[in-house]
Order: structure tokens, then sequence, then C-alpha cells
């Protein structure tokens, strides 16, 4: 093993450690099987996991470097419409190291009256599929791909997603994260850069940069679908037994 593989090692047993596992079982290091691994259309640019150890410098310094993104955003009026009628944007909240980032679509009224992600009913919904996963709102990032809340809470239009796609990939940049859950159509067809439809995304793994990425339902979906929860429930076992964590 060189230092660069090392390094590696290393950082996700810390990442390990902060999300609570306390054992490790010789799969846990294992690469996953590259047939269940499809590589999206094509690979965005990502700063590579193994890079600088995880400790407080770091993480202060990612954090510093999400401040001055965020006040990017806030000034931002690339979508007129949706920069005309916000209350204001909705950048992300989380630990700046998280292991896990959820990455939805877009705020709606209570995130757009707020400024936080997902906090009206159906961030309560995704609240407990965090905590069905043995974690913590803390524990993770969350973020969308529009910072602004589209009007009437429509789907976010391409050239909106083109608009805001250098600030989630920039995001994800800094916090570089081991797990990406998509959640929604919108979500996983902007990260994978795909047209295919959130059903036939799901239950299958696929990369971004260094991250693997899952894609489940948008928890506003269930809300309208809760017959939908099992399905999500099949997506998360799929990602906690990847993650390492136990239910
Ligand atoms: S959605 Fe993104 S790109 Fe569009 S105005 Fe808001 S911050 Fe800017």
């Amino acid at each position: 093993m060189d230092g660069r593989e090392a390094r590696a090692v290393r950082q996700r047993l810390e990442s390990l450690a902060r999300a609570g596992v306390r054992q490790l079982p010789r799969a846990r290091l294992a690469p996953p099987p590259a047939a269940s691994l499809s590589a999206p259309p094509s690979a965005p640019s990502v700063v590579s996991q193994a890079g600088a150890p995880a400790g407080a410098a770091d993480v202060a310094a990612r954090q510093a470097s999400l401040e001055i993104l965020r006040g990017e955003v806030a000034a931002c009026t690339r979508c007129a419409e949706l920069a005309t009628g916000r209350t204001q944007t909705v950048f992300g909240a989380g630990r700046p190291d998280a292991r896990l980032v959820f990455f939805g679509e877009a705020p709606g009224a209570d995130e757009d009256a707020s400024g936080v992600p997902f906090v009206g009913r159906a961030g309560q919904l995704l609240t407990k599929i965090i905590e069905a996963c043995t974690l913590s709102r803390d524990d993770v990032y969350i973020l969308n791909v529009l910072k602004c809340r589209p009007p009437g809470n429509r789907a976010p239009l391409p050239d909106e997603v083109a608009n805001c796609r250098p600030f989630f990939e920039r995001q994800l940049e800094i916090i570089r994260p081991d797990f990406i859950c998509c959640l929604g159509a919108s979500a996983a067809q902007a990260l994978l850069q795909t047209e295919e439809a959130i059903g036939r995304l799901r239950g299958r793994w696929f990369t971004y940069g260094t991250a693997q990425v899952i894609c489940t339902y948008h928890p506003s979906y269930l809300l309208r679908n809760p017959a939908a929860k099992r399905d999500v429930w099949e997506d998360m076992k799929l990602l906690m037994a990847r993650m390492g964590l136990e239910a």
C-alpha cells in the first residue's frame, strides 16, 4: 500500500468512526463489485477523495470554502425569474466533511422562507429517513440542484439546472462525500446527466467522481404515494449495507 492509498484508507476509517461504526467486517473496505457499478454518461470532475486527510483544520477549511460559495449563491441572479421571485437562496446544510450527501431538487415554500433545505413536510419525512439509517441530519449534508424556489414548485427547467450546476458541483468538490443519495428524478438526472426515469435509476449504483451514487424517490412523492415508502426503504438498505451501517 503506497502513501496515497494509506491516506485514503485512513480517511475512510475516520469517516466510518464519525458515522458511529465501531466494528469493521472484513468486506467493508473491499471495492464495490464492478458489475454493480455503472458510470454516468459523462463523469463530472470532482476532487479526489484521497486528497487532504480529514482533521479539524481540514473541516474548518471546507466550512470556510462553503461560506464563500454561499455568498456567491446569495448574490446570484443567473435565473431572472427565480432570482426575482425568491425570498432568499437556500444553499445547503450539514457537516462540511459529510460522508453522505442527500441531493434534492429545489427549495419549496418553507425552505424559501427559512433559507434551510428540507424543513417542510417533505423535509420532516427526509429527517425520518435519515434517522432510519441510524444517522442524524448533523451527520450528513443536504443540498438541492437549484438554490432558488421555482414558482408554484414546478420542476427545474434545463437552463436553470445549467445555471446552478457550477454551484452544486463546487459544493460536492468541497464536501467530497463517499456517498450521494439523489432524491427524485430532477436530482438524479442533473447529477448523472441522464434522462432515464427515476424508476429505472433506483436500485443501481453509479459514480460521481469518487462518490458512489444511489437514487431513490423524493420525499414529496412519498407524501403523495405512501406505498412507495417500501421502495425507498429498500434503497436505504442498499445504501446502509454499502456504508457499513446496521438498521
Ligand atoms: S437557481 Fe441557482 S443559478 Fe439560478 S438564480 Fe438561483 S442561485 Fe442562481
